[in-house]
């Protein structure tokens, strides 16, 4: 089995690859423009596997997409390759228009024209699996509601819109061309090779070189957080054994206030690294560089998945809870400095290997 992953050098992407090559028998084609979000530096062992492929291009050239699906006949499609991060949406919107819909809108043509042309029992098995988020959902202001697959859109930001875009329109190439398509809405992932612009990993790293600790407004915007890893089990389970046409919500049961994970990266950094010096130079502790700042334009108060249809009817439950998930996480980034300095100095953009197809 072939799988054509877009975004594969992304956190969530990297985890696919990484699952898929180290626990199945599946080949991957890896389609990834590498945007500042993407390295491949993340997916190390993919780049000596027979299983694995590479091709740099851009999810928006109908062209260079045909040429993949003729050239790697996928049996199945999972599209991650995005615009992720809200606080850039805010600040140039044009590239998530374009990449999260535009870019959809040109693999759906590239997937049906190849769908399309197959026959047989590749045809009946093919699957384009779209990967999104939970904020297309909006807010929850209650304390107890909780997003089902069901719930209305009423996305805040320009890239939860323009993501409730990309999933419209996943969702019509099903209805109405008869695509066979599944969608997954996702919680808030944290873990390893997270980009450092994200709250888990700017903490950490921030922290551990004695810097301010940004939080937004007082803190208390709560997110449902899953361990990056859990959900590529997820993805992989979805993708292979989901329902053509249907919707799972997956979320971790883990919701927390920004402000408690800020405060449990501070503690475990304590108990990890309490030699640090950065910490230690003034005599006072991580939590003391937790500094309040003026909230994000638009913020959404709370998110939680309600996650039970895709563990009633695929037997799905994520393997972490947020205190061990974190643990590993903080302990990651303790052990990898390799990969997070050389994001941080921007290195890892000098020797990209481009298309080693
Ligand atoms: P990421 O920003 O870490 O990675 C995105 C990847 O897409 C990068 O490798 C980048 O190079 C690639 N890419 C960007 N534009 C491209 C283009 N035009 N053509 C080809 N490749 C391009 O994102 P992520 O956090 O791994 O998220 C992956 C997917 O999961 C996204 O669709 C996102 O909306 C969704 N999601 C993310 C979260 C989360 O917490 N991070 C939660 C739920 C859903």
């Amino acid at each position: 089995m072939k799988i054509l992953i877009t975004g594969g050098a992304g956190f969530i992407g990297s985890a696919v690859v990484r699952h898929i090559l180290a626990d199945t028998d599946a080949a991957v084609v890896n389609v990834d423009l590498l945007t500042y979000a993407g390295n491949l530096e993340s997916i190390p062992a993919a780049l000596q596997s027979e299983r694995y492929a590479f091709t740099q291009v851009d999810i928006c050239d109908l062209a260079a997409l045909n040429a993949v699906f003729a050239e790697h006949q996928p049996d199945l499609v999972m599209h991650l390759a995005a615009e992720s991060h809200v606080d850039r949406s805010i600040d140039g919107p044009g590239a998530f228009i374009q990449t999260n819909v535009v870019g959809t809108y040109t693999m759906l043509e590239a997937a049906r024209a190849y769908w399309q042309s197959l026959a047989g029992d590749k045809k009946a098995g093919f699957r384009f699996h779209h990967i999104s988020t939970d904020e297309v959902y909006g807010d929850l202001h209650g304390t107890s509601d909780l997003f089902t697959e069901t719930t209305a859109y009423e996305p805040s930001s320009p890239y939860s819109a323009s993501k409730a875009s990309s999933d419209h329109l996943v969702r019509a190439w099903g209805r109405t061309f008869g695509l066979p398509i599944i969608v997954t809405n996702c919680s808030n992932n944290y873990g390893p090779y997270h980009f450092p612009e994200k709250l888990v990993p700017h903490i950490i790293l921030n922290a551990l070189h004695g810097k301010p600790l940004p939080v937004y407004g007082d803190g208390s915007q709560i997110r449902d957080w899953l361990y990056v890893e859990d959900h590529a089990r997820a993805l992989f389970k979805v993708v292979n054994e989901g329902a053509l046409g249907e919707t799972y919500n997956i979320g971790g049961h883990n919701e927390k206030r920004n402000i408690e994970v800020v405060e449990t990266i501070c503690e475990l950094l304590e108990e990890f690294a309490p030699e640090n010096a950065n910490s230690r130079a003034s005599g006072k502790g991580f939590k003391d560089l937790i500094t309040f700042v003026k909230d994000r334009p638009g913020h959404d108060v709370r998110y939680a998945i309600d996650a039970g249809k895709i563990q009633r009817e695929l037997g799905w439950v994520p393997q972490e809870t947020f205190e061990s998930g974190i643990r590993k996480t903080v302990q990651w980034y303790l052990d990898n400095p390799q990969w997070w300095q050389r994001v941080l100095s921007g290195d890892y953009k000098l020797d990209r290997i481009g298309d080693a197809d």
